[in-house]
């Protein structure tokens, strides 16, 4: 890789890279580039020769391959592909002793050859006491272009005098018949002439077609366990896959969770090896100038080791995590700091998730500030193993990247002083760091023997077992796309076919030659339908094989299932994983039709807990849905100590809050979501989303403001006042952001400011039409009012709280009033109006009539006995101010004093119901799943679906 880079740098240097300046610098391409470089050192195309084709890109990549080589010359080195030629030469010139006198050599298929392997077989031709060469080839003039890869192979092996002599008859006899039927006829160039196949049961072959996924790889399993069943050792049974990627991990998974003898797989990708994974993390987090998701990502991986938060409580790391997100910063350690101190500061949310979230950022400070720095890449190095062992990683799981590194500097290091003291900047080195584990995959662990082993074809060539399974058989993978290569002339030799037909050839003896290794069964599998249910077409080769055979044999070879139900019960034979196995026997005994496999399973320990589990869960769903009332499974507490607990949270001392009344007022069960249980909503708004909630405040910041000064003045026109001080005010807080550096955040807030300051020019001319109301001369009179919190939690002032009924079921509330207006009316009476500004929609007068939105008249309430009680002014009434659209609307009360009773008495019943243990799940809103943040954890589906009503519900009026 570093040799690459090198050769990338050079030719840079030297002005040679125009068209691909930019692709040389991404994992992707270089990693084609070196399968490039491999291709054209094994073809031992001459450097100093001109490029493959006329092309500017290939000229280019040709530029590169001599720098490569260039490179490698100088560090006296070689690659994989450079040792196979090497090699070759030293056995003409001068072979090692043990191989200087050759006994019996045999060459099983040497299909594909390259100049080096020549050199080989021409070494043993040479040497060997004898040699056998067997080659998969028949004089059959209709598979010729079956073989027409092999022939040129062939003419030289009998150039060197080889005598042929073809597969005796009756050679393989022992195979079955359908295991020749794809060597011998598919691929015949009169196939379309010939009969169609007739095949049985027992002709050795069988095509499977699946659902893509865990459903192939199911009948894959079944496969696999029936030969293990009839005696064939794992090692005979060989599943082959065209690629390992997601499809054939999943047949892997299934084999294993059927405990099936199953190989686990080779390597990993170094990038997805955990531990890896957690240090770039780490590594990062200050070129990325602390991304707060990069930090929460941090906390919560498992691998790390937070000293002092683990040691306190292994949840620390989550609340800070948590307390991370919410601040709502999204990068900057300072402003991340910053609002961590501010949230830490506030008392009133008695959180300490901040602090332990400050605990983790300057742990986490401490070790990235002491690593992070320029330095020659030996340096970058031992800093990266100084950061991994202050996070406690584990040593082993990294010794790959290590070794990968350690190359790296040995290369450096060959390269000269110059190379190997070259600064790297930290940016630079985990940019560096980045390439290298995305392209590095970690050692294949051994092959343990006895086990069933997932390959991909390529990899077995000349490999024999009694039982293959081709697997993953999908579209374009037999044959592939690009199996056209026009290049491939040089291999095998120019002018002995035409090059596209030539490679066509040997993909054809590739999935050939596949079936010719198995010797008793061969078995095909396909997805035939995506995870969607959607149809999926075969592998070419594949379908060609279907199409050819007649009813009878396609009725004997091939099952097709395009899916499964899931809980298999049409298909038990595949309910062999500990899963799939509990839900068909639950299945099966709730359905009534057999109850003799879950007790079965029953007395298995390893399936204990789950069916204890499901059982659980069936008698909560079962019931929900037979009883008509609510009970403790739908909201209504039984436990008596709960009760008592709530009654302690929300007894007389507890304050609440208005949109705590409205939320059990909405729905009792998402109260005790929200605030008894204390479910938070997880924060998911994205770095440009907008923060509404916080423009919401600033507005009201503004308008009290100008508001308090305006009454302070007591400016005789009250209107150009207000417009006067509006623009002073946001042209002050525009000039603020004028002095920032404009990086993200600063700009978002810009965008707030302006669209605030929009909003206040808006309000301007609301306040002129609310100043010609016809019901009396309005006066703005008090602003962002607080009652029933303490001082110490404000700066300003607090009313006491407002107290309804009588101890000791009394109840107190708090809040904040936005604004008092006083209104001189025309009989020359004061009364008082509450107003609540809205910078989202208004709620409406049936909700404030249901008691839905009692903020409101709570507040109007609260103004009448606390704010404005010893003035003795009348209600006049309360309403909306909404700053986006029309301005103030009033909620339309007609009779206060009776309305007013029947408030006191709604919310005296619903905190009676609460404080009872009373939280159905029961929703005044038919549509509250598309709203609830907890829809995800509530049943109100079944619980609608048994009808069950709720008869104490407290009403404030004859709504329903
Ligand atoms: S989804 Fe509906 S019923 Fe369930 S908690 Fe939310 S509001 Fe209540």
């Amino acid at each position: 890789m570093v040799v690459l880079a090198e050769a990338v740098e050079r030719a840079t240097r030297l002005g040679q890279l125009a068209v691909l300046a930019e692709a040389a610098g991404w994992a992707g391409y270089r990693r084609q580039l070196r399968g490039r470089f491999e291709d054209w050192t094994r073809r031992e195309r001459p450097v100093e020769g001109s490029a493959p084709d006329d092309s500017q890109v290939t000229a280019e990549e040709w530029a590169l391959f001599g720098h490569y080589r260039a490179v490698l010359r100088e560090l006296r080195a070689e690659d994989e592909a450079g040792w196979s030629i090497w090699g070759s030469h030293v056995l003409g010139s001068n072979p090692p002793a043990e191989l200087r006198k050759l006994g019996s050599v045999v060459a099983i298929d040497p299909t594909s050859l390259t100049s080096a392997n020549w050199r080989l077989l021409d070494y043993c031709q040479r040497k060997a006491r004898s040699m056998i060469v067997t080659l998969p080839f028949d004089h059959e003039p209709s598979l010729s272009e079956l073989h027409a890869g092999v022939e040129s192979i062939r003419q030289r092996f009998l150039t060197w005098g080889f005598v042929e002599e073809p597969e005796p008859l009756g050679g393989f006899s022992y195979r079955p018949k359908g295991l020749d039927a794809i060597e011998s006829e598919l691929f015949r160039s009169d196939s379309h002439e010939r009969t169609k196949f007739t095949l049985n049961a027992k002709s050795g072959l069988k095509i499977l077609g699946g659902p893509r996924g865990e459903g192939l790889g199911m009948l894959v399993a079944r496969e696999v366990k029936a030969h293990l069943d009839r005696g064939v050792p794992p090692e005979e049974i060989l599943v082959l896959v065209p690629r390992l990627d997601e499809d054939s991990e999943r047949i892997r998974e299934t084999l294993l969770a059927w405990n099936l003898p199953t190989d686990r797989g080779g390597s990993r990708r170094l990038a997805n090896v955990p531990a890896v994974s957690a240090l770039r993390l780490a590594m990062r987090l200050s070129v990325e100038d602390w991304q707060a998701s990069t930090l929460v990502q941090l906390l919560r991986n498992g691998l790390i080791r937070w000293k002092d938060l683990d040691q306190a409580s292994p949840s620390h790391r989550f609340e800070a995590a948590a307390a991370i997100r919410s601040t709502r910063v999204f990068r900057d350690r300072e402003n991340l700091r910053n609002a961590l101190e501010r949230a830490s500061a506030d008392e009133k949310k008695k959180d300490r998730t901040p602090r332990i979230a400050l605990k983790a950022i300057d742990q986490l400070s401490e070790v990235l500030d002491s690593v992070v720095g320029s330095g020659p890449w030996s340096v970058q190095v031992e800093r990266a193993q100084r950061l991994a062992q202050s996070l406690g990683l584990e040593p082993e799981e990294l010794e790959p990247l290590w070794d990968a590194l350690d190359d790296q500097t040995w290369v450096r290091l060959g390269l000269g002083p110059a190379i190997a003291e070259e600064s790297w900047s930290w940016r630079e080195f985990v940019a560096q760091i980045e390439t290298i584990v995305s392209e590095i995959d970690t050692p294949a662990p051994p092959i343990a023997s006895g086990n069933v082993r997932i390959e991909p074809v390529d990899a077995i060539e000349g490999a024999r077992a009694k039982v293959i399974i081709l697997a993953n058989l999908a579209e374009k993978t037999f044959p592939t796309p690009n199996a056209v290569d026009l290049d491939v002339t040089a291999t095998v030799g120019a002018g002995s076919a035409d090059p596209a037909n030539l490679t066509y050839s040997r993909e054809m003896l590739r999935f050939a030659r596949v079936a010719g290794s198995a010797d008793d069964q061969l078995v095909l599998a396909y997805p035939m339908t995506d995870v969607n249910g959607e149809p999926l077409l075969p592998a070419g080769f594949l379908d060609d094989l279907m199409r050819r055979l007649d009813e009878a044999s396609t009725k004997a070879c091939v099952e097709e299932h395009p899916r499964f139900d899931p809980i298999l019960i049409g298909h038990r034979d595949l309910a062999q994983a500990d899963a799939d196995a509990r839900v068909l026997a639950v299945a099966l005994a709730a359905q009534g039709r057999e109850e003799e496999p879950l007790r079965t399973l029953a007395t298995l320990p390893r399936h204990l807990d789950a069916l204890r589990g499901t059982a659980d869960a069936f008698e909560v769903a079962h019931r929900r849905r037979i009883e008509k009332v609510f009970g403790e499974y739908d909201g209504r507490l039984a436990d008596a100590s709960a009760i008592a607990a709530i009654r302690q949270e929300f007894g007389p001392e507890h304050a609440f809050s208005p949109s705590q009344l409205e939320s059990f007022a909405l729905c009792p069960f998402q109260f005790y979501q929200r605030y008894v249980l204390g479910l938070k909503v997880v924060d998911e708004r994205r770095e440009l989303d907008e923060d509404y909630a916080g423009r919401g405040s600033e507005v009201h910041r503004v308008l009290e403001q100008i508001h308090e000064q305006a009454a302070a003045e007591e400016a005789e026109n009250l209107i150009e006042r207000l417009e006067v001080l509006i623009q002073t005010e946001m042209r002050v807080e525009l000039e603020k952001l004028d002095e920032k550096e404009s990086d993200l955040p600063q700009v978002l807030q810009e965008i707030n400011t302006r669209r605030t300051d929009k909003a206040l020019k808006r309000y301007v001319c609301q306040f002129r039409s609310y100043f010609g109301r016809p019901d009396g001369e309005p006066k703005p009179h008090k602003f962002e009012v607080a009652f029933g919190q303490s001082e110490d939690e404000d700066d300003t002032a607090s009313h006491p709280h407002l107290t309804l009924g009588d101890e000791p079921e009394v109840v107190r509330l708090q809040g904040k009033i936005d604004r008092i207006d006083l209104v001189s009316r025309e009989d020359g009476k004061t009364s008082f109006r509450v107003i609540d500004y809205k910078t989202g929609s208004n709620p409406s007068n049936k909700d404030v009539f249901d008691g839905l939105a009692s903020q409101l008249p709570l507040y109007a309430l609260a103004v009448e006995r606390l704010v404005l009680s010893e003035e003795g002014y009348e209600f006049q009434d309360a309403g909306y101010w909404n700053l986006r659209e029309e301005g103030f609307k009033n909620v339309k009360i007609k009779d206060w004093v009776t309305y007013r009773g029947e408030l006191i008495t709604f919310v005296l019943a619903m905190v009676s119901q609460l404080r009872g243990g009373a939280f159905p799940i029961v929703s005044r809103k038919p549509d509250c799943r598309k709203f609830c943040d907890y829809h995800a954890v509530c049943r109100v589906g079944e619980v609608r679906m048994v009808g069950k009503v709720w008869d104490e519900r407290p009403r404030l009026k004859e709504d329903e």
